[in-house]
């Protein structure tokens, strides 16, 4: 469903990915872990073309990412993406923050797009929330509402940069019980977190990144008992 290759990237002389190499399958949920500044958020931010990769390739699906125009928009519809900070707009209710991209992009008719909106709402816990603004919903409800919209847009990959980081302690367990849910569904995902029992438990593989490398990547139970690389060992002896 998604593979980079050979993709680098630096801001000025810093070299922020060095020829990253990954493939993700089809339903494969992939949980990125790593240092802060090693990288993960720009890997993120380049698969949905935040940002513009200096060298090598992304490929959706089988297809290029397009570099602009129309192409780039309908290759970014099918990608969905969640951040830290919840991005709701905020003059807008709930149902309409769901509702506004399959009607705007995927050209969804109103009545057809608030009953799909409903029953993601009611998927992620929030049904009773939709005519409420994002001020009005807790951090995690907020958050649970974000991949709501991301939903909506009937991607085929979601990508998680620290989905739960922005959120009081109490909330994230909710909103990693979405993502479980999400997960065991069968939708391919890519997980940047700090969540290591999130990793360990759902994911099918993770991967640590440090320095702008994929320095070690591997099957959860292996990778958590038995860590190859110096660096991930001290990364997870300090986050464990
Ligand atoms: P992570 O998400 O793993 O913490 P990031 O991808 O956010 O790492 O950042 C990797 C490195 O790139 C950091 O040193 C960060 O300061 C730098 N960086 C990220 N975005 C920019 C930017 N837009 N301009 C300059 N430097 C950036
Ligand atoms: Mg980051």
């Amino acid at each position: 469903m998604l593979r980079l290759e050979k993709v680098s990237k630096s801001f000025g002389s810093l070299r922020v990915l060095r020829e990253i190499d990954l493939t993700v399958a089809r339903g494969e949920v992939v949980a990125v872990i790593g240092p802060s500044g090693s990288g993960k958020s720009t890997l993120c931010r380049c698969v949905n073309r935040l940002e513009t990769v200096d060298s090598g390739r992304i490929v959706i699906d089988g297809q290029p990412l397009p570099a602009e125009g129309r192409a780039l928009a309908r290759a970014r519809a099918d990608i969905g993406m969640v951040f830290q900070a919840f991005n709701l707009f905020g003059h807008r209710t709930v149902l309409d923050n769901v509702t506004l991209g399959p009607r705007k992009v995927r050209g969804t008719p109103k009545a057809e797009a608030e009953r799909r909106a409903r029953a993601l709402l009611e998927r992620v816990g929030i049904a009773d929330k939709v005519d409420q603004l994002p001020a009005a919903l807790s951090g995690g409800q907020q958050q649970r509402a974000a991949i709501a919209r991301a939903l909506a847009m009937e991607p085929k990959i979601m990508l998680f940069d620290e989905p739960t980081s922005a959120l009081d302690p109490e909330m994230v367990g909710e909103v990693l019980d979405v993502l479980r849910e999400l997960a065991s569904s069968g939708m391919t995902m890519l997980v940047v977190t700090h969540e290591m029992g999130f990793a360990r438990s759902a994911a099918d593989r993770v991967i640590f990144m440090d320095g702008g490398q994929i320095l070690e990547t591997g099957a959860p139970d292996e990778f958590f008992a038995n860590p190859r690389q110096e660096r991930a060992r001290d990364f997870l002896a300090k986050v464990l």
